[in-house]
C-alpha cells in the first residue's frame, strides 16, 4: 500500500489535502475536501479531469463511502483502490495524461510552502498564493498556469496600487514570482500604513469600500463638504493632489487655508497629521460623529448614491446649500426654457431656491 508522501495538507487543520495518488502506475491528482461543519459530514474530492474521468461510474458510491471513513489515510485508500479496480474494468487510459505537468506545479508550490497556498483550483489552473506585509496584512496572488507551463510563464493577478511586473524566464519557477511578489508588497507597505489610517480615522465617503489598489480617497470635512485626495503610493506622505468639493464659499477659506500653510507640510509625518496641521482643522471621525451627516442625499433624486456617484454638486446659496448628483443637475438645467450654454458649461438656477447654478457638460 502507498504511504501517499505526495499528499499534502492544504491547512492547519488538516480537513484539506492536496497532491498525488499512484494506482496501477498511473498517477492521479486529487483534492480532498472534509467539510466537518456539516451534519452529516461531507467529503468532497476533487482532482484532475483523468481522476473524474477513471472514477466517473463508481464517483457517487465512492463519495458515501468516504462520508463514512474516519481518517484522511483510510480515505485516501478508498479512493485508490476505487481507482484500480476502475483500470483493471476499463483498461488502460488513452487519452493525454497530464500528470507529469500537474508534478512540476505541485513540486514549484511545495517550494513556495504550503501554508502560502490558499487556493486551488480543481484543474489545477488557478492558484492564489497568500503573503503578508510588514504590517501583517494578508496580500493574495492569484496566478494562471498556461498548457505549455513552465516553458510558458504564468499570468497573474494581484490588488496592488501599482501593476505588478514580472518577466518569466526559461527555467523560472512560482517561488520566484513569489519573492518578487513579497519584496513589492514591502515596497507599499508604508502606502497602506498611511491609507489605513485614513480609513480609520475620518469619514471616507468615496470608495465605498475601498481595495488595496486604490490610491484616491474622498474624505468628510463637514457636511456637505469633502476634500478628495490622490495619493502617490510610492511618496505617500508627499503632498498629494487635492480637490475640495462642495458651496464655493466655504470650500474657498479651506483651499486658501492650505495654500497659506502648504510650507508646515513634514514628508516625515503621516499623510493625516500633515492634512490636519496644514487645513487647521480635526477631520470628523468614526469616534466623534455618524457618516449619515455627512453622506447628503440628492435634492433630485433623494438619494445618496447613484451608481457609484455620490452628490458632488452643491447649490453656492448660502441659505440653499443643496446638493446634487451631477447627473442629476444636469438634466434638471438641460430641460430649462432658460438654459444657456459657453463652452463645456451649462447655465441655469437651483431647483430649490432658484439661485443661478452651473454644471459641466456630461
Ligand atoms: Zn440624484
Ligand atoms: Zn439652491
Amino acid at each position: 500500500m502507498d504511504n501517499f508522501d505526495q499528499v499534502m495538507p492544504l491547512n492547519y487543520f488538516g480537513n484539506e489535502v492536496a497532491g498525488f495518488i499512484c494506482a496501477m502506475n498511473e498517477e492521479f491528482y486529487i483534492h480532498l475536501i472534509v467539510q466537518d461543519n456539516t451534519y452529516p459530514r461531507k467529503v468532497r474530492l476533487r482532482g484532475c479531469e483523468k481522476l473524474h474521468r477513471v472514477l466517473k461510474p463508481v464517483l457517487h458510491t465512492l463519495e458515501k463511502h468516504l462520508n463514512q471513513t474516519n481518517t484522511i489515510k483510510d480515505m485516501l485508500c478508498e479512493i485508490q483502490n476505487a481507482l484500480e479496480q476502475q483500470i483493471r474494468l476499463i483498461g488502460p487510459n488513452p487519452l493525454v495524461d497530464r500528470c507529469a505537468e500537474y508534478n512540476v506545479i505541485f513540486e514549484q508550490l511545495q517550494a513556495c510552502g504550503w501554508d502560502k497556498v490558499d487556493f486551488i483550483s480543481s484543474d489545477f489552473h488557478e492558484l492564489h498564493l497568500k503573503a503578508v506585509d510588514e504590517s501583517d496584512r494578508e496580500h493574495i496572488l492569484k496566478v494562471w498556469i498556461p498548457d505549455k507551463f513552465p516553458n510558458e510563464g504564468p499570468k497573474f493577478e494581484c490588488d496592488l496600487p501599482q501593476d505588478f511586473q514580472y518577466r518569466w524566464l526559461p527555467d523560472d519557477s512560482l517561488l520566484n514570482i513569489f519573492s518578487v511578489f513579497q519584496e513589492t508588497l514591502n515596497m507599499f507597505a508604508e502606502f497602506w500604513n498611511i491609507m489605513d489610517e485614513l480609513d480609520k480615522n475620518t469619514w471616507i465617503l468615496e470608495p465605498e469600500t475601498s481595495s488595496r489598489k486604490d490610491c484616491k480617497r474622498r474624505i468628510a470635512l463637514s457636511p456637505g463638504v469633502s476634500l478628495f485626495l490622490v495619493v502617490n503610493p510610492l511618496m505617500p506622505t508627499a503632498v498629494p493632489t487635492c480637490h475640495y468639493l462642495g458651496p464655493e464659499r466655504v470650500v474657498e477659506p479651506v483651499r486658501a487655508k492650505f495654500n497659506k500653510n502648504i510650507h508646515k507640510w513634514n514628508e516625515f509625518d503621516s499623510l493625516l497629521t500633515n492634512l490636519q496641521q496644514v487645513l487647521e482643522l480635526e477631520f470628523p471621525s468614526p469616534a466623534t460623529s455618524v457618516k449619515e451627516e455627512f453622506c447628503i442625499e440628492c435634492g433630485i433624486c433623494y438619494s445618496y448614491l447613484l451608481g457609484e456617484a455620490t452628490p458632488e454638486m452643491t447649490c453656492d446659496s448660502p441659505d440653499c446649500n443643496q446638493s446634487f448628483h451631477h447627473a442629476c443637475i444636469y438634466e434638471y438645467i438641460r430641460m430649462l426654457p432658460d438654459v444657456r450654454s459657453s463652452f463645456n458649461k451649462l447655465f441655469g438656477h437651483c431647483p430649490y431656491c432658484n439661485k443661478p447654478m452651473w454644471c459641466t457638460i456630461l
